[in-house]
């Protein structure tokens, strides 16, 4: 047998299950028509002007058109030990931080630098399609919990025990949630993470949205509420949702000092410093107070109440409220099955492409996230695009009603 072209390790990658509808909406757009596109998971708004600006004085500076250490600059590790400090409670060293090209890295970077072969990671579903991808490329296996709409989309640790194995390394685990909104109350937190500190199990905790949570939402950080985890546990975090600054690329990891030691070696070889005056841009975003972040969170917040009120108002549509994060995540499973425009969509695979062809509204399929039935909308854009777009999704989906009788 020829050997492969593409390793069999690379070659396994699923193709995500938004980029056909991404494709699709893009070449629409491209064609001049109107489309309203709920897919993106990034904020509207522009990066805050200062620090744009302290970007733009870094660039004239050449101290920092040269490589960083690559853990970062040492002036942002010690910025982001105290952020955490400030806005979370967890006390850490800047040697315990770890600089890296967004959130994403971060999270490649934990799982690449925990897992042997066989190593079971618990993630409970629906969930960011990136976790259960850095999961099986770093030779582990990402056992699902799944969680529904009436359990809030919150993981118990009744149901985590019960997928517990002696293989089992670590839980992933997110809060408030991509792509569901869900927020874990303190108490549900504290309780996954004595389990998981009883239990000898990791824990990989993304708090990239933090700052996104609305009416009587808290956050809580895991390792504080549960201190004995810390020696076991990976805080995931960065500026792109905070700061409106996805595009810049900069993340990080808080970790035990051998965790980010070993890592920082990983990365040494993969893609040394993260960007010098990204970085810039980032120490000057986590230095600086959170009013900035109030703002957008207040525009969220309205846009939350809005979706959710104008989604649940759809026949077949059933949408809990979102808690944080900005993402809408109804189930669609009472309009599955009934012809619409000549069509009889089966799945929510198949009943966005015909939203997308027959309203002009990109949405995101629940498969992408583990969870066919639902469908993921962000709401991270105007507000008025927000209530054109899902109106005509209530347009469209009254017809499948009218003609199913
Ligand atoms: N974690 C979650 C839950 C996310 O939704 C995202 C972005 N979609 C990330 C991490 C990655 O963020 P970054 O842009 O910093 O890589």
């Amino acid at each position: 047998m020829p050997m492969p072209r593409i390793s069999r390790r690379v070659g396994a990658i699923a193709e995500s299950a938004t980029l056909a509808i991404d494709a699709k909406a893009k070449a629409l757009k491209a064609a001049g028509e109107d489309v309203i596109g709920f897919g993106a998971g990034e904020p509207d708004f522009p990066t805050p002007a200062h620090v744009v600006e302290a970007a733009a004085a870094a660039c004239r500076e050449p101290r920092h058109h040269r490589y960083t250490p690559t853990a970062g600059l040492p002036e942002l590790r010690a910025a982001v030990a105290a952020k955490t400090a400030r806005d979370s409670g967890y006390q850490v060293e800047a040697g315990q931080v770890l600089v890296t090209n967004g959130a994403k890295q971060a999270v490649f970077e934990a799982f690449a630098t925990l897992l042997d072969p066989d190593d079971e990671v618990l993630l409970p579903a629906p969930y960011w399609v990136t976790y259960p991808e850095a999961i099986t490329l770093a030779g582990g296996v990402p056992v699902v919990v799944p969680t529904g709409a009436e359990a809030g989309f919150r993981a118990t640790v009744e149901q985590l025990e019960a997928a517990r194995s002696p293989r089992t390394k670590a839980l992933l685990f997110v809060s408030p949630s991509n792509p569901t909104g869900a927020v874990y109350p303190r108490d549900e937190v504290e309780a996954i993470g004595r389990w998981a500190a009883e239990s000898g199990v990791w824990v990989v905790t993304d708090e990239i949205y933090e700052h996104l949570v609305y009416g009587d939402n808290q956050f809580h950080s895991m390792p504080v509420l549960v201190p004995e985890l810390a020696d076991r546990c990976v805080v995931v975090n960065g500026v792109a949702k905070t700061f409106a600054m996805t595009g810049w690329r900069v993340g990080w990891m808080v970790a035990p000092t051998d965790v980010v030691k070993a890592t920082a070696n990983l990365q040494s070889h993969a893609t040394s410093n993260v960007c010098n005056v990204a970085q810039a841009a980032a120490l000057t975003a986590v230095s600086g107070d959170l009013a900035c972040a109030a703002e957008m969170r207040a525009a969220f917040d309205r846009r939350r109440r809005r979706i959710h009120e104008l989604l649940a108002a759809i026949p077949g549509v059933a949408c809990t409220e979102p808690q944080g994060a900005f993402y809408a995540f109804p189930s669609l499973q009472g309009v599955l099955g009934r012809e619409l425009r000549g069509r009889t969509p089966a799945s929510t695979l198949e009943l966005v492409e015909v939203i997308l062809d027959e309203a002009r509204v990109a949405i995101v399929p629940g498969e992408a996230f583990g969870a066919p039935g639902y469908a993921r909308l962000s709401y991270a854009l105007g507000d008025d695009d927000l209530v054109e777009g899902v109106t005509r999704i209530a347009q469209l989906l009254e017809e499948a009603k009218v003609s199913s009788g």
